[in-house]
């Protein structure tokens, strides 16, 4: 524990003596910060016990990715099994088991992580190079094809490495992932052999293992990644271009989304990671561009991205289907990594209320409420032909949705020289380190139900510094920057904060109520965000969602799922003055707040040349709450007019 500590410090030391003033904020770590929360304790709880055994049956007894390793290590010549980037789903699940044992000591989790490390240690080569499929099938083609995702599994190897020493001090797979790491820095960046890689990822995993291990040569080999894009590679099989991987100009000049969309968001996070320990403006300027084509272009209102499957990325501007919206789950949470980024460089708001967006809505959907079924894609619509799957081909998404999960307390507070900034609304404890000072921070809240919010704030000594809270968009009347979302109805009510019991006056910048005074032992913030069920309608350029509006409370967007709504999720309209109210419900165990409304509900049975409606109850739920109780019907935009209602379902 002590070794933790003082791991932990040194890393605190080495990264505020790296941050440029590219950095406005810097997040409190995970590992800092213990979470109580309602609403997402119990998401962590069942990540751990079923999500996380789940990742580990599949990785190692029910498909070969374990079993590659250990081929390796016994050098007789087996082939390799499954698919060639399968090794990035043993890291990746690595990563999460690491962030899990934050919640609590787990000593059977340990021990499988130490047994996983040991395999994957001695499948390295002497030289350094770690990868089952080149090894077992032909070593001497390594390097080849830039599409075979040799760096990706690398970048997911030294993500898992550093998550594990940074909670347990162990530095057996750190040793693994530095030798990685110096092998492709030799290979490539010390001979500048010309080399992108097919699949983003190694960028921002090398700024860790340099915050980690304050060796600038992985940072400089993080730059270096950045640099080699633009020269428009093209892997001539028709899917392979340019576009597909951000290959057709140079990062700083970016100023548009293109290609697959889980790619172009680790991209994005690692250029961040850079330019905030390099201080090079040129990725942050072509970032703020490109995350204006992503937000007010591309988006969907729950924060999913990427909305064609053909290439599992972006199309067209406003081409936002909402039954083919492809949305994958990896996509929301490279959202999640980017927005955070994003927002601890430049001090604003809006990229964590898209983070916020995107965690509450497009992400979460990926993970079943019984934590042992998952979305790869996550459409806006369904027919009843979507179910939940046990498992994937290609399974990145699992593993991916447990470690952002269980890594949830990396994206709630942040501080400054000055100030500590309240990000997400999450019952929890944390201490920051403040100057001389500590500050304890407790955080109550029945968010995402309710936006009232308690926070105790505790300095050893009585100080004066700020703390600045996030005032969400959805509080402003405004529910996304740019104008493709807007609330039909433009409420903006103002918050309330009080400091042991009365009101406190406050400063807005940059999004944040930002309070000024001397804190002191026993002083509480009530903050109220109040929480409206607002209509959204989107621009005209959407086809798809013209006279349709969608509906959201607080940080969440609903749906109309046909299982609560006698099977039919199509058969209604909802005009203009419908009222919606909320009502306390479950869906399984799972207590939520739904929506409820009474619209004209056509009669499909009868519905002949002349539709008739008749005047029903209808309840939305929670988006991340459907599909949760077998396939059927659902909607998140709902139409206002008869003339969009489909009903050959
Ligand atoms: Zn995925």
């Amino acid at each position: 524990m002590k070794k933790m500590m003082v791991c932990f410090l040194l890393m605190i030391v080495q990264q505020l003596s790296a941050q440029s003033s590219l950095q406005k904020m810097e997040a409190v770590n995970f590992s800092k910060v213990n979470i109580t929360d309602h609403f997402w304790k119990p998401k962590i709880d069942k990540v751990v016990k079923v999500t996380i055994p789940v990742c580990i049956y599949q990785t190692e007894i029910k498909t070969p990715r374990i079993r590659n390793f250990q081929k390796v290590a016994r050098k007789k010549g087996e082939k390799h099994e499954g698919r060639y980037y399968d090794d990035s789903d043993v890291f990746k699940a690595l990563e999460a088991m690491a962030y899990a044992l934050q919640n609590g000591k787990d000593t059977a989790l340990e021990n499988k992580i130490d047994e996983w490390v040991d395999i994957i240690a001695a499948a390295q080569l002497p030289d350094g190079y770690l990868d089952t499929y080149f090894t077992l099938n032909d070593v001497s083609k390594r390097w080849t094809d830039i599409e075979k995702h040799e760096d990706y599994c690398a970048g997911h190897l030294i993500e898992a490495a550093v998550a594990y020493y940074n909670v347990s001090g162990k530095r057996k797979l750190l040793d693994v992932a530095i030798r990685v790491a110096n092998n492709i820095d030799s290979t490539f960046r010390l001979q500048n052999r010309y080399w992108i890689s097919g699949h983003e990822e190694i960028e921002l995993a090398l700024v860790k293992l340099y915050q980690v291990t304050n060796n600038d040569r992985y940072l400089k080999l993080a730059d270096w990644y950045l640099q080699q894009r633009g020269h428009g590679y093209d892997n001539g099989k028709g899917w392979g271009t340019p576009a597909y991987w951000q290959d057709i100009m140079p990062v700083k000049e970016q100023t548009k989304i293109t290609g697959h969309a889980v790619r172009a968001m680790y991209l994005y996070t690692g250029a961040a990671d850079v330019a905030v320990q390099t201080g090079d403006a040129g990725y942050v300027n072509a970032m703020k561009k490109v995350w204006e084509d992503v937000v007010y272009k591309n988006m969907y209102v729950t924060g999913g991205i990427g909305s064609a499957g053909t290439n599992e990325g972006f199309s067209v501007d406003y081409d936002l289907p909402n039954e083919q919206a492809y949305c994958e789950t990896c996509a929301s949470v490279g959202m999640v990594l980017w927005n955070q980024r994003m927002n601890l460089m430049t001090g604003e708001s809006k990229y964590m209320d898209v983070l916020e967006r995107v965690l509450y809505n497009g992400a979460l959907d990926g993970l079943s409420l019984s934590g042992d079924r998952f979305f790869y894609d996550n459409p806006l619509a369904s027919t009843g032909e979507h179910q939940r799957a046990e498992w994937f081909g290609t399974a990145c998404c699992p593993a991916n949705i447990a470690r952002l999960v269980t890594s949830l307390g990396n994206y709630i507070y942040a501080r400054s020289y000055n100030s500590i900034y309240v990000n997400l609304f999450v019952g929890s404890n944390t201490i920051i380190p403040f100057e001389k000072n500590k500050v304890s921070i407790i955080t109550e809240t029945n968010y995402p139900w309710d936006g009232d919010v308690k926070i105790k704030v505790d300095p050893i000594t009585k100080a004066n510094f700020n703390v600045a809270l996030r005032v969400p968009d959805w509080v402003n009347g405004e529910p996304v920057p740019g104008d493709l979302y807007r609330f039909a109805d433009k409420r903006s009510v103002p918050v309330v904060i009080k400091v042991n019991g009365k009101e406190q006056s406050f400063t807005m910048q940059n999004g944040y109520a930002v309070i000024s005074r001397t804190w002191e032992h026993g002083d509480v913030i009530e903050y109220s965000m109040p929480m409206n069920v607002n209509k959204i309608i989107s621009k005209d350029s959407v086809q798809f969602n013209r006279d349709r509006i969608a509906l959201q409370r607080g940080p969440l967007v609903y749906c109309v799922e046909g299982k609560d709504n006698a099977s039919n999720a199509f058969n209604f309209i909802v005009p203009d003055k419908t009222n919606f109210k909320t009502e306390p419900y479950k869906i399984l165990n799972e207590p939520v707040t739904a929506l409820t409304a009474t619209v004209p509900v056509i009669d499909v049975a009868n519905s002949g040349t002349s539709v008739q409606t008749e005047n029903k109850i209808i309840t939305a739920i929670p988006y991340y709450t459907w599909c949760n109780r077998g396939s059927n019907q659902m909607q998140v935009w709902l139409p206002t007019k008869i003339k969009e209602v489909k009903l050959n379902y």
